[in-house]
């Protein structure tokens, strides 16, 4: 279950839901009835890929109140191909792994287990396995000529 309706899709590859504002054209995330740049009403749902770059990173390593995951862990802000900067988790909480403008992919990460045993899941970057290799889709299959 996700950790709060209405923040992704949890499809294959996984989808965050933005907002377009059909007055102003900005994107925002999380998706909103009012755009907070113009404050028109007139927004539309936008599903859009998580891919994008990274544009600043921490690492997390005292647990938020009220946070029962994993610490520490990383966190920063992507700027998505479409220009919309968002906030979330990284897969990667180690900073000098990390580094500024490198390609990140959107990706659905268990957060916790709540207290009726149900797996909570939530939203994070990871570093697009991509970069060098040309994984996440497009890597030859197994067995191809190399
Ligand atoms: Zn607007």
């Amino acid at each position: 279950m996700p950790v709060r309706d209405g923040l992704f899709v949890d499809v294959d590859p996984p989808l965050l839901v933005t907002g377009r504002c059909r007055s102003c054209g900005h994107l925002h995330f999380p998706h909103r009835r009012t755009c907070p740049y113009c404050s028109s009403e007139r927004v539309d749902e936008s599903r859009v890929p998580g891919r994008g770059r990274l544009w600043a990173h921490t690492a997390v390593t005292a647990a938020p109140p009220g946070y029962t995951g994993d610490v520490p862990y990383g966190f920063g802000v992507v700027e998505l191909d479409e220009g919309l900067r968002v906030i979330g988790r990284l897969t990667e909480a180690e900073p000098s792994l990390l580094r500024r403008g490198q390609p990140m992919t959107l990706v659905v990460v268990p957060l916790h287990t709540d207290d009726d045993g149900r797996t909570v899941v939530t939203y994070a970057f990871a570093p697009s396995s991509a970069e060098p290799h040309g994984l996440d889709g497009r890597r030859p299959p197994t067995g191809a000529a190399t």
